[in-house]
């Protein structure tokens, strides 16, 4: 049996490992959680991972809130030193994070193999730093694990090495599976806000080109505030830290369709997903549990690096100009999504389960 090192660092990645470290428990795998504290609010970390029950992280470095540079830095050589005392014979990192980045680097360094999970992934906007972290984690990566065709194609189309590329899936329908019950039953804030099903927008933003660029940012809160006028329904907007620094320092109002709340844990998250009749979101991660819970998605980006949503019709990029954004959102919203055919491209819930089988066959 083989030891694995899990190393994350931030809200998604902690949702996409959880089925991961599920499937280690189930079968006595021996692994150990590496956090790189890039996320370390309560709301970013602890709240996540006492949702999804997860055992607290061996290892915690602490390195947040750094510039970028810094923190690549920092986290490779702390990430270092622990591979070199734990000795695992695999790094799983997860996404298009720093931590990711800095993982995949000490991994390496340490002549360790390194398995990527969501690998493939491109938005083909160089600007973004998670498509440098993505890109250069998977061109060092040993393990390619897949999501989607999309990825596969993008994948094949730079000649990675075929021998390196599994098809898998995306944890994050295990993550909704798994949990979405229990969301549905244990939720608070639909109650609390004294919401009813399909009777508001869920919306989130945090994305550096978004909410750093004070322009950007007013034209979502404005493209926001427009269709929830239109829809005659509120937005509830779970403000994200960096968003939260970011409308004090550029001092942007939230009109007052727009609820703002604290982020939530991903069991209240879920529930508030399943329930809106439309989700308005730069977040990658709302993107796909948008899809695979049938509710329409507006993305407030100039693209998306997850296309699969687009071409089945559960979401548009509408960019961040409001009347474009309006016109987006009256597209999507009613939409039927609940066709037969309608395949799930993320996958049947059972990624992590292969994840685990390949990499115990492989190793
Ligand atoms: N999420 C959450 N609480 C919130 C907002 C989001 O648990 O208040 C979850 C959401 O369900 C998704 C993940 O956080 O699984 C997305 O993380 P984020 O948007 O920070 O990152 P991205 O997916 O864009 O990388």
């Amino acid at each position: 049996m083989k030891k694995i090192a899990i190393v994350l660092g931030t809200r998604p990645e902690i949702i996409k490992m959880s089925p991961i470290v599920v499937e280690c428990q189930k079968q006595g795998v021996d692994f150990f959680i590496l956090h790189t504290g890039q996320h370390y609010s309560h709301e970013l970390d602890k709240q996540i991972f006492d949702d999804l029950k997860l055992p607290a992280p061996k290892h915690n470095l602490g390195i947040g809130g750094q510039p970028y540079r810094k923190q690549v830095g920092l986290m490779t050589k702390e990430i270092s030193k622990i591979l070199d005392i734990e000795k695992p014979d695999v790094v799983i990192v997860q996404g298009d994070t720093i931590s990711v980045l800095a993982g995949a680097m000490a991994g390496k360094k340490a002549g360790i193999k390194i398995a990527h999970h969501e690998s493939g992934l491109r938005s083909h906007d160089t600007s973004m730093v998670e498509e440098t972290n993505r890109v250069v984690t998977d061109h060092i990566s040993d393990f390619l694990f897949v999501p989607t065709l999309d990825a596969l194609k993008n994948l094949q189309e730079e000649g990675m090495d075929p021998d390196r590329i599994h098809m898998v899936g995306n944890t994050i329908v295990d993550a909704v599976l798994q949990n979405l019950d229990k969301a549905l039953n244990t939720g608070k804030k639909f109650e609390e806000h004294k919401l009813s099903s399909r009777g508001y927008i869920l919306a989130s933003a945090h994305r550096a080109e978004n909410v750093d660029v004070p322009e950007r940012l007013k034209g979502i809160i404005e493209g926001l505030r427009l269709t929830g006028q239109e829809l005659g329904v509120p937005v509830i907007f779970p403000v994200h830290p960096r968003t939260k620094f970011k409308l004090k320092e550029f001092n942007i109002t939230l009109p007052d369709n727009i609820i703002e709340i604290e982020p939530v844990g991903f069991l209240e998250l879920l529930k508030l997903e399943k329930h809106a009749r439309l989700v308005m979101t730069d977040s990658g991660g709302m993107q796909e549990e948008s899809f695979i819970l049938r509710v329409p998605c507006v993305t407030l980006r100039d693209n998306t690096e997850r296309p699969e949503t687009v071409e089945h019709g559960a979401n548009i990029v509408s960019g961040v100009e409001p009347e474009k954004i309006l016109a987006a959102a009256k597209l999507m919203v009613g939409k039927n999504l609940n066709p037969t055919h309608f395949i799930n491209p993320f996958g049947d819930g059972r990624t992590a389960e292969r994840i685990i089988r390949i990499l115990q066959e492989s190793l």
